[in-house]
């Protein structure tokens, strides 16, 4: 029978695969991702669901998210949000696209 020590080991095992395999993806991400400062964020709004992630990683202040109307009568919330990038503001630094969940964010030329 499998002990909890055991368990709490392949449970910590299986952890460190899972991160370095994402941080492995992450870094391809990156290093196949333009950016610099000839390079601007830019939002595509229809993959946009506001869950703030970008403007917590971007340091330059260069991402706002604002409200939009749900478009479904169907549906009901309080707030829904899209993102989007305050240009003169972005460096280019791609942080963004790396932490979006949904991949509505992509570096395009200035
Ligand atoms: S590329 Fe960098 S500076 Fe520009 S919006 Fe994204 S996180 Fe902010
Ligand atoms: S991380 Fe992506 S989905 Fe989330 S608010 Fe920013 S652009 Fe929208």
């Amino acid at each position: 029978m499998t002990g909890a020590d055991e368990l709490r080991k392949r449970r910590e095992q299986e952890a460190l695969r899972i991160r370095t395999a994402l941080n492995r993806q992450r870094g391809e991400q990156r290093a196949n991702t333009k950016g610099g400062e000839g390079t601007v964020a830019f939002v595509e709004e229809r993959k946009c669901i506001g869950c703030d992630q970008c403007t917590i990683v971007c340091d330059d202040d260069a991402i706002e998210l604002y409200h939009v109307d749900v478009r479904s009568p169907l549906m009901t919330v309080e707030s829904n949000r899209k993102a989007k990038i305050v240009r003169d503001a972005c460096t280019g630094c791609r942080l963004c696209v790396l932490a979006c969940p949904t991949d509505a964010i992509t570096m395009i030329d200035r």
